[in-house]
C-alpha cells in the first residue's frame, strides 16, 4: 500500500514536470513587448550616424538593409520596391504581416532632405539636413511597432518606408514621389493608411491635419487621451499638409497624416538628435500601437 502510493506520488510528479516542460517549450506565447521610446530613440541615432539619407548615396541604402534586416528578425515578410517615378529612382520598403481584412498600412519617409533651404543663415542653406525629426523619427516608429506588434493579427498590417518624400522643388525633383509611385502600383484597397512624419520632436504637439480622414483621424487621438497623451495629440484643426498620406486619398483610400508641423528646425541644419525625445516618439508609438491593436486583435 505504501509503496504503491510512493509510486502513484512520483508518477504524479513525473506528469507535472513533463507538462510544465511541454508546456514552457510549445506554449511559450512570442514575446509581445511594449513599445519602447528608448529602443525608437536608438532607431533615429542610427539612422543620422549613417548621414543624411539621400538619393543613392551609401546612407540611403544602408538605411534600406537596416530596416530589411531589423523587420525580417521580428518576421515581417519584407521586400524593396525598386522603380522609377518622375525620373527619379524610387526604393520604398515594404514589410507586410498577415492577410485578408482588415487592412491597415502604417507608413513613413525615410529620405531627407538634400538642403537645408530653411535654414536661418544664408551659408548653411546649401547644406543637407540631418533629418533626425524630418525622417528618422518616423521610420524609428516603424521599426519599434515592428518589433512590438503582436505576431498573431486579424487581417494584415503592412509598415512602409517611403523614399524620395521631401526633395520637392530641388532641380526638378516633386514632392511625396515614393508614397505615389507606391499607391500607383498597390492592387487592392486597403481599409486606412496612416502616415507618421516629423513625430519626435520634443516639443510635441499633433493637431489634427485638415485634409485627413477625419472619423480615423477622432479614433487615433481618443486613443492616444486614453493612453495619457491627450496633451500631445490636441483635438483641434490646425495644418493642410501635401503629405504621403495624399496620394492615398487621391485614390479613395481613407488617410491620416500624423504631423507636428510646429518644429522650428524644419529643413534646417539643426534637425539633430538633440531636438528628438524617448518620450514623443513613444508617445505617438503606444498610440498606434493600441489603435492598431484594436483593428487587429483576433
Ligand atoms: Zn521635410
Amino acid at each position: 500500500m505504501m509503496r504503491a502510493r510512493i509510486y502513484l506520488a512520483s508518477a504524479a510528479a513525473l506528469l507535472l514536470a513533463v507538462y510544465i516542460f511541454v508546456n514552457k517549450g510549445r506554449l511559450a506565447p512570442p514575446v509581445d513587448q511594449a513599445f519602447d521610446g528608448q529602443n525608437a530613440l536608438s532607431h533615429v541615432e542610427y539612422q543620422l550616424e549613417l548621414g543624411p539619407r539621400l538619393a543613392g548615396s551609401d546612407a540611403h541604402s544602408r538605411a534600406v538593409t537596416y530596416f530589411t534586416s531589423s523587420l525580417e528578425k521580428s518576421a515581417w515578410e519584407v521586400s524593396v520596391q525598386e522603380t522609377v517615378f518622375q525620373g527619379q529612382n524610387v526604393r520604398n520598403v515594404i514589410a507586410i504581416r498577415g492577410s485578408g481584412t482588415p487592412w491597415t498600412i502604417v507608413a513613413a519617409h525615410y529620405d531627407s532632405r538634400q538642403v537645408a533651404d530653411q535654414d536661418p543663415q544664408a551659408a548653411q542653406r546649401s547644406q543637407p539636413v540631418p533629418g533626425a525629426n524630418d525622417g528618422a523619427s518616423g521610420a524609428a516608429v516603424l521599426l519599434e511597432l515592428g518589433e512590438s506588434l503582436p505576431r498573431e493579427i486579424q487581417g494584415q498590417i503592412w509598415l512602409v518606408f517611403f523614399d524620395a518624400e521631401d526633395n520637392g522643388g530641388i532641380n526638378g525633383w516633386d514632392w511625396i514621389l515614393g508614397s505615389r509611385a507606391f499607391v500607383s502600383l498597390l492592387e487592392g484597397k486597403p481599409d486606412a493608411a496612416v502616415i507618421l512624419d516629423m513625430i519626435g520632436d520634443k516639443d510635441l504637439n499633433i493637431f489634427y491635419e485638415n485634409n485627413s480622414n477625419e472619423a480615423i483621424s477622432q479614433e487615433l487621438w481618443a486613443e492616444a487621451a486614453r493612453a495619457g497623451y491627450g496633451e500631445q495629440f490636441i483635438q483641434r484643426f490646425k495644418h493642410s499638409m501635401l503629405d504621403d498620406h495624399t496620394p492615398f486619398l487621391q485614390a479613395g483610400i481613407p488617410a491620416v497624416d500624423i504631423i507636428d508641423f510646429d518644429y522650428p528646425y524644419w529643413h534646417t541644419t539643426a534637425d539633430t538628435l538633440d531636438k528628438v525625445s524617448a518620450a514623443s516618439l513613444e508617445a505617438v508609438g503606444i498610440t498606434v500601437e493600441n489603435w492598431l491593436e484594436s483593428r487587429h486583435s483576433k
